[in-house]
């Protein structure tokens, strides 16, 4: 079996980043964009095929790639709750500084 690569790192501790898809609120029926810091990263470890197909239609490169993911930690908009939810770097994206 071939060796897997390993992805670089997108984004550090600290950064501030929001994800790109809405997320749930578990108290309320209310959607919201997460917004948060980068707690800690997690990994590397093997793509998730499932979730690789979702974002990536099959991105073969990351699918034989080792990669990381980074545990967000933020306050929920809807409810107030504060969470931690690990992402990987496709689903979030650094905010834009204003
Ligand atoms: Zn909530």
């Amino acid at each position: 079996m071939r060796k897997r690569k390993l992805e670089n790192k997108k984004f550090k501790i600290d950064d501030k980043v929001e994800a790109i898809e809405r997320r749930a609120c578990c108290a309320k029926d209310e959607k919201y964009i997460l917004k948060g810091k980068i707690a800690k990263i997690i990994g590397p470890e093997p793509a998730d095929e499932e979730y690789e197909k979702k974002w990536l239609g099959g991105n073969t490169e990351r699918l034989i790639s080792h990669v990381w993911r980074y545990a967000v930690a933020y306050i929920c908009p809807v409810c107030g709750l504060k969470g931690l939810v690990a992402y990987y770097a496709p689903g979030i994206k650094l905010m834009e500084k204003k």
